[in-house]
């Protein structure tokens, strides 16, 4: 495939060192084969140069003042991949290890996944590489607004809607609000993730973790298989794994375990979801607090990890949930999870397994939904927030729930008729890379070189 090593060997020339970024186009690239041999029109009009060059790459300087009263500065993003289906829409990401790649990458999947959803919404994503971890809440709202200063020229509700990702929950979406509104003076909907107070949709913290449960259970439904009564993995314990933990629960599954950067809990009676939710949402703890409440579970801290490797993943499961950040699953545990009888994994992290774990998941033909689709429900539910602030009004707990229920139904039969439509049925990789890749592709080709 000689075109994917052009393709990334002039992205390491015109972007250097981007290595997350490289790997998420390879992977994508790597699938299109058999729809650029079946389909002339797609080189003819340079779409994949096209694709993997940003339609705008915005970065700024966000400095802000310490509780010390020092001087901070940190690098800000947003960049605006494609807007070919609609808007650029795409959380921002406030984590230490923010980086150029690292945005490029999650602005690319967005733009596929935002078109698998089947909603009207282009591609992009944003943050920095500011720390929220220990800071106080004034030092938050202060970076926040900082970074708002520069980012309210470049959104708007028709233009680009910035969401959550990690490290932005509500409180920096209200911070982000409050400054947007004030530099504006307009009370609109541009951003997603609000508190339900002033625009905020019912449905939306729970959506990434349930829509991936959902994808679950729609690749086994096809196997004749369910949830219920199953041991299932989940690494993560923020707002994805979660919801992920509570669906599975719902669904009469046990999840066992859940992770965070220092350490993972192995509980086997079942994660207890009041003490996930008291320790994460309400108190920021560090999983080790949860032997406070559950002695008789057991923690690993990362110090102790066997080989650099979370054990997590050698847990005997059924359906394993990674939920905590991009390449956290590599080739090895791959390997144990298929030892032990792993049999569906359904991404609710952004690209959480490495090339070498995914072909491993494609070689055993278990259910493998990717983080693209598995995980698209938080996006689309966005959209749905949107919405109802476009329209004004707000729908029930319930109809924003089926939605969503349909939204991922969607993307799976998507995905998998189309893994079939090009011969490869039950390889969802391939299925979803074609599918979002072609809509996206059409829509570009329909509006001329811009
Ligand atoms: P949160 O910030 O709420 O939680 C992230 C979790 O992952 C925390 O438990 C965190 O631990 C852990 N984590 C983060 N970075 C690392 C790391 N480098 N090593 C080990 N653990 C880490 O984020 P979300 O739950 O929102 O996001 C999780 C994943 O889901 C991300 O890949 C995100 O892009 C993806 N996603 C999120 C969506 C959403 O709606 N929120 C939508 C679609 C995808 P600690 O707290 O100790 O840092």
């Amino acid at each position: 495939m000689q075109y994917v090593a052009d393709t990334i060997a002039k992205l390491n020339r015109t972007g250097p060192a981007q290595i997350e970024y490289y790997q998420a186009v390879e992977e994508v690239l790597s699938s299109l084969t058999p729809l650029l041999e079946r389909d002339p029109k797609y080189r003819k009009h340079n779409i994949i140069d096209r694709m993997v060059e940003p339609e705008r790459q915005i970065t700024f300087r966000v400095a802000w003042i310490d509780d010390q009263g020092n001087v901070q500065v940190n690098k800000g993003y947003r960049i605006e991949f494609n807007s070919a289906l609609g808007p650029y829409k795409g959380g921002l990401r406030l984590h230490p290890s923010v980086y150029g790649g690292i945005i490029k990458f999650l602005g690319f999947e967005q733009v596929l996944k935002n078109a698998l959803t089947g909603l009207a919404i282009g591609g992009a994503k944003g943050g920095s590489d500011f720390d929220p971890k220990g800071k106080s809440n004034n030092e938050v709202m202060r970076f926040c607004q900082s970074f708002m200063n520069e980012l309210y020229r470049h959104i708007g509700p028709t233009i680009d809607i910035p969401a959550g990702d990690i490290g932005v929950g509500a409180r920096e979406i209200g911070y982000l609000f409050g400054q947007y509104k004030r530099l504006t003076g307009r009370f609109e909907g541009v951003l997603t993730g609000k508190k339900l107070s002033w625009g905020g949709s019912l449905g939306r913290t729970e959506a990434t973790g349930y829509g991936a449960v959902y994808f679950a259970q729609d690749m086994l439904a096809d196997r004749g298989e369910t949830l219920e009564g199953k041991t299932c993995v989940v690494s993560g314990s923020g707002n994805v794994a979660i919801y992920t933990v509570e669906k599975l629960y719902q669904v009469g599954a046990t999840p066992v375990t859940v992770s965070d950067s220092s350490g993972m809990i192995h509980h086997p009676q079942g994660i207890n979801l009041a003490t996930l939710k008291l320790l994460k949402e309400v108190e920021g703890a560090s999983l080790s607090s949860y032997l406070v409440h559950h002695p008789e579970a057991s923690y690993t801290p990362v110090s102790a990890y066997p080989d650099g490797r979370n054990p997590l993943w050698s847990v005997p499961c059924f359906a394993a949930f990674p939920s905590a950040t991009q390449n956290e699953l590599n080739a090895a545990d791959a390997e144990a999870l298929l030892h032990n009888g792993c049999i569906c994994i359904s991404e609710g992290a952004n690209m959480p397994s490495t090339h070498g774990a995914i072909a491993q998941f494609l070689a055993a033909g278990i259910c493998y939904g990717p983080g693209k689709a598995a995980n698209a429900g938080g996006v689309a539910t966005s959209q749905l927030e949107m919405a109802q602030n476009a329209s004004m009004v707000q729908w029930t707990f319930e109809e924003v729930d089926s939605r969503l229920r349909n939204i991922m139904n969607h993307i799976y039969r998507t995905a998998s008729e189309t893994a079939r439509e090009f011969g490869q049925p039950g390889n969802l990789v391939l299925g979803a890379n074609i599918a979002s890749f072609r809509k996206v592709a059409d829509a570009m080709i329909d509006q001329g070189v811009v």
